[in-house]
């Protein structure tokens, strides 16, 4: 289980190795997508607090990767937060994300994205609920529930 102590220190010393690539150009994804999760996955955008159903539905799933497909959370670490994203307490799997310093709007931050093609997901905070501690905000557009 990885803990505030993991995220830092593959913020700072490197990431795990991802389990596959996907490399396109901007101009590829800006074609691929749809122009909002555009915007929030390859521009680092945010979409609105409580802009998506997604952060109610506790039912089981997988989310995949809007832009790659690769698995990035399971709905059986879903918690409410009450943060209007939804939250989840660890990646499906370790090699699925990966994390960087973001000193943006005047905050520092721990930012995630998808390890397998960069795609921008959120924050990861460590004011989530035990064991882990950690609160996974993603925005509910960067992610395809199957
Ligand atoms: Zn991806």
């Amino acid at each position: 289980m990885l803990k505030w102590l993991d995220i830092l220190n593959f913020a700072r010393n490197g990431n795990p190795v991802a389990p596959r690539r996907v490399d396109k150009s901007d101009q590829q994804w800006q074609s691929e997508l749809a122009p909002e999760t555009y915007m929030i996955t390859r521009k680092k955008g945010t979409e609105r607090p409580f802009s998506s159903q997604s952060c109610q539905l506790f039912e089981p799933g997988k989310y995949y990767c809007v832009c790659c497909g690769e698995l990035l959370f399971d709905a059986e670490e879903k918690f409410d937060s009450g943060s209007g994203w939804p939250s989840f307490t660890q990646p499906a799997a370790v090699e699925a994300v990966a994390y960087h310093g973001d000193k943006s709007h005047g905050m520092t931050r721990v930012e995630i994205t998808c390890n397998v093609c960069d795609s921008h997901l959120g924050h990861v905070f460590p004011d989530g609920p035990e064991p882990s501690g950690l609160r996974y905000c993603v925005n509910a557009l960067a992610m395809e529930k199957k």
